[in-house]
Order: C-alpha cells, then structure tokens, then sequence
C-alpha cells in the first residue's frame, strides 16, 4: 500500500470552497454544510471571513492563511488533517487559487494522499465570460496583468495571437494604463469588455473597442472605480508567420530574393533568416 492510501482512510478532508464575489445570496447550501461542520477554516482574511460566517449564523475556527504566512498556515493545516480532522480553504471572496493563495496547500494535501474536494460556487472571471457576449468556446484567463509598465507590454506582446477571449483581472488604479497598452499592443479595434462590481449594487458591463473603452474610462472617472474584470476579444485573421508568408510571396514576385527578404522582415517583423529559407522553399516549390 502506498503512503497516500493509508492516509486517505484515517486522514482528514481538505474542502476548497468558494465564497460570494459580492452579494451574499450567491453561497451554495454545500459551502454553508461545509463551513458550518468543518473542524477548521483557513482563510485568506480571519475578519472577512468572520462577518461572512457571522451573516449565515456560523461560528467557526478560523486561521488566518494570506501568502505571507502560507507557509505556517500549511503546515498548521497538514497536521490538522494528519489529525483526522476535516479543514475548509476560503479565500476573501470567490474561487480559492484563482489569483488567490492556496495553490501550495492543495498540492501539498494531495502530494500527502489526503481528500481535496473543491466546492464550486462565485469566480469574478467566469461570471463576467458568462454575460459579456464574447467567444466563450476558447478562452485564457490571465490573472493581473504585470504593474510596471515595460514588463506589461512585453508580456501582452506574447499573448497578440492568442485566438481565445483574454480575460484580465486589473485595479481602478491601473486600468487606463493596461487599456493604453492593451490597444496599442492588440490593436485598437479589438472587441472589448469592462465588467465592473460584479453581483453588486453598481454591476457595470462596458463594451466597445479597445480605444473606445479607453477613452471612455478616461473621461469617467467613476468607470475605474470598484472591481474589474478586463476582456477582450481573441486575435482573428492570419497569424504572424501567415502575414509574413504572405508579404514575401507579393514581393518575391518583383524583387531579387536578398531585397524582398530584407523588406518582408522590415514589414512584419520576422525573422529575416527564417524568412530566407522561405523565399528558397517558395521558389523551389513554385513551377518553372
Ligand atoms: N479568487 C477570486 C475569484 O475567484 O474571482 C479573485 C481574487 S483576486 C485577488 C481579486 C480580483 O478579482 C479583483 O481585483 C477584481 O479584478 C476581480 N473581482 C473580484 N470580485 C469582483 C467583482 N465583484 N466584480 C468584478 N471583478 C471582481
């Protein structure tokens, strides 16, 4: 028998369950059984999660478990569990993990052979995708974006051709800068949505293009306030390599190849080596 079997039959239960993103009726009756019989609960913020408990009439263990301390906090846990004793993960609001500490706990509990059993319940990602009227089928959530400005544009750079909707989480602070980024990186026509307070009194959806949605956050202030969650539509047309085919197959036709490579890499930007071995391939493969 492995280690984690044995544990499995005498350990304790590890619930990650999530919690409202704003208005309270959201709790699933499962997360209010669990955190209600739970011998434990680990928690992002002790006194968030307290008033939480408090408004459904629970009162609980609470330990406080915030990336800085995760360290402790897990350890704390894994003995709990060791103990027999069942635990529940809560971050401050939504899903646990997801931009939210927990990650090192869950591995470590399942590295160990305890139960981890997630209870589903509120994402602000997921809630915004459901209502924004934007590809669903395929999408990446990408969490915040970097703060400093330099850092960002590189790292929207690596993201210009992904095909599914990017969703973003990003603070009223920074959003006209991540906006200003995102147009000049993607492109200022891009499809784009701003969903804001989520399940809240002042829930704000805001579409238009990228440029549109800048511009209009930078004239209402009130547009940056709150919670935000950032969409944006998912790269259509060629990709870059297509493009660049495409270019040098328009100048090949008139130029010697030297220039019509140097030119297809100024253009497009592709690599002018890769871009050599195409205009061989091209001419090789063309008739006559
Ligand atoms: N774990 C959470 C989840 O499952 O959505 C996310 C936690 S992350 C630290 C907090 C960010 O999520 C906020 O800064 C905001 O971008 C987004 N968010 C959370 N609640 C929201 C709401 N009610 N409306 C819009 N965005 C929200």
């Amino acid at each position: 028998m492995k280690a984690g079997e044995a544990r499995l039959q005498s350990g304790g239960t590890l619930y990650v369950v999530a919690t409202p993103i704003g208005n309270l009726g959201d709790i699933s009756q499962r997360a209010l059984e669990v955190l209600a019989t739970v011998q434990g609960i680990a928690a992002e913020d002790t006194r968030r999660t307290r008033r939480l408990l408090q408004h459904f009439g629970i009162s609980g263990k609470l330990w406080s478990h915030f990336e800085h301390n995760e360290q402790a906090c897990m350890a704390q846990v894994l003995t709990h569990l060791a103990a027999g004793e069942d635990i529940a993960l809560v971050s401050d609001a939504g899903t646990p993990l997801i931009s939210d500490p927990g990650y090192a706990l869950v591995r470590a509990a399942r590295a160990q052979g305890y139960r981890v059993v997630p209870i589903p319940g509120p994402n602000a990602a997921l809630c915004a995708l459901s209502a924004a009227g934007l590809p669903s089928d395929r999408f990446l959530f990408l969490g915040f974006p970097p703060r400093t400005g330099e850092k960002r544009r590189a790292w929207l750079r690596s993201i210009r051709q992904e095909p599914g909707t990017l969703i973003f989480y990003e603070s009223g602070q920074r959003l006209s800068a991540t906006l200003t980024d995102l147009q000049a990186i993607l492109g200022a026509s891009r499809p784009a949505v701003l969903a804001r307070e989520l399940t809240k009194r002042f829930e704000t959806f805001l579409s238009g293009s990228l440029s549109e949605l800048r511009n209009r956050v930078q004239a209402e202030p009130h547009q940056r306030k709150g919670e935000i969650v950032l969409l944006v539509g998912g790269h259509r047309g060629p990709s870059e390599e297509e493009e660049a085919h495409r270019v040098l197959q328009i100048l090949a036709r008139t130029l010697p190849h030297k220039q019509a490579v140097a030119l297809a890499a100024e253009i497009t930007g592709a690599k002018k080596n890769w871009l050599y071995r195409l205009a061989l391939k091209q001419s090789s493969d063309s008739p006559g």
